[in-house]
């Protein structure tokens, strides 16, 4: 097959896009995208400070890398989870690779916040599932991080395979409040949120992946272990097949749920969406009179003022 763009030998098939490049075609290809997604969306400006969420993943490291080059003005975030041997490798790739290109990287290690909040920690003692802890910690650390360092904007990976799955899943139980939430482009809706975007959201992981080992980005390949089983990697699957068997459909299924689907359920989901409140405790944004990680974390230092530690691992 030849490069679509300069009919020199293709290195890479995009058959959603029923298009070939050649490395160099693909590096400007992968690029524009990401420019397009931002501008059609008005995710943020080079004039902005932006705080890129990197987890060590292709993704994250695919969307800092391709932000400087596109000259934004960023910092990386990183979440030490404390879940084992995956955690130290992923935090390794994190901080070789901003001081390979000396950029400014924060790392906020949850073992050291608050009574101690490791993910496997707080999973044992509240008896949440790991990733059911992680999504809040996770927000909740994304949102304070952004707000200390006065950023504009958080941009995360999620890819077109993230989202397609998060989609599907929402569809399948017709979660309106969340169909309604997401969204390439989160304004704020309380004074101390900044505003979320997500540039890769309409780049399947294949063409991360592609553009990472192109970029030479060395990433962490293994999986989180907590990913093991979930139900998302199951609507990832179900989402490859009808991929394999129709190229393209799970951009037709993002793409035109923003276009189409969501205008659609927002307009009618409007009267519902109330702004959140703020939390009595820590002051940042709540649907409660407290916030879901100050309960959180009164219910951990509540059982470790008791002894408790949680079922043995
Ligand atoms: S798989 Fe679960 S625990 Fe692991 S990073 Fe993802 S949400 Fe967190
Ligand atoms: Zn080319
Ligand atoms: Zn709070």
């Amino acid at each position: 097959m030849k490069c679509t763009r300069c009919r020199a030998k293709a290195e890479v098939h995009l058959r959603a896009h029923n298009a070939g490049f050649c490395r160099p075609c693909y590096l400007t290809y992968f690029r524009r995208q990401v420019e397009r997604a931002i501008a059609g969306d008005r995710m943020c400006i080079t004039a902005e400070r932006v705080l890129v969420a990197v987890s060590g993943g292709k993704d994250s490291l695919a969307l800092w890398d391709v932000l400087i080059d596109l000259g934004y003005q960023t910092t990386g975030l990183y979440l030490a989870q404390g879940i084992g041997g995956y955690s130290d490798r992923s935090r390794q790739k994190v901080e070789a690779f901003a001081s390979a290109r000396a950029l400014p990287l924060r790392v906020v290690d949850l073992a050291d916040e608050g009574p101690g909040l490791a993910i496997p920690d707080v999973a044992a003692l509240t008896r949440r599932s790991a990733c059911s802890a992680c999504g809040m910690l996770k927000r909740h650390f994304f949102d304070e991080a952004a707000l200390a360092g006065e950023f504009d904007v958080l941009a995360t990976g999620h890819n077109l395979d993230d989202e397609a799955a998060r989609l599907l899943g929402n569809v399948l139980r017709w979660q309106v409040d969340h169909l309604v939430r997401q969204r390439p482009v989160l304004p704020p809706t309380h004074p101390r949120f900044v505003r979320k975007v997500k540039p890769l959201h309409l780049l399947s992981e294949y063409e991360t992946a592609v553009y990472a080992f192109m970029r030479g980005i060395d990433y962490v390949v293994e999986e989180c272990p907590n990913s093991v089983g979930a139900t998302q990697l199951l609507y990832k699957d179900a989402l490859n097949r009808l991929e394999a068997a129709s190229p393209g459909t799970k951009l037709a299924f993002v793409r035109e749920f923003h276009r189409r689907g969501q205008p659609a359920i927002t307009a009618r989901a409007e009267d519902d969406q109330r702004p959140p409140q703020t939390c009595a405790r820590c002051g940042m944004p709540s649907w409660g009179d407290v916030c879901a990680f100050c309960k959180l974390v009164a219910e951990i230092e509540t059982k470790r003022a008791r002894g408790v530690t949680g079922p043995a691992a």
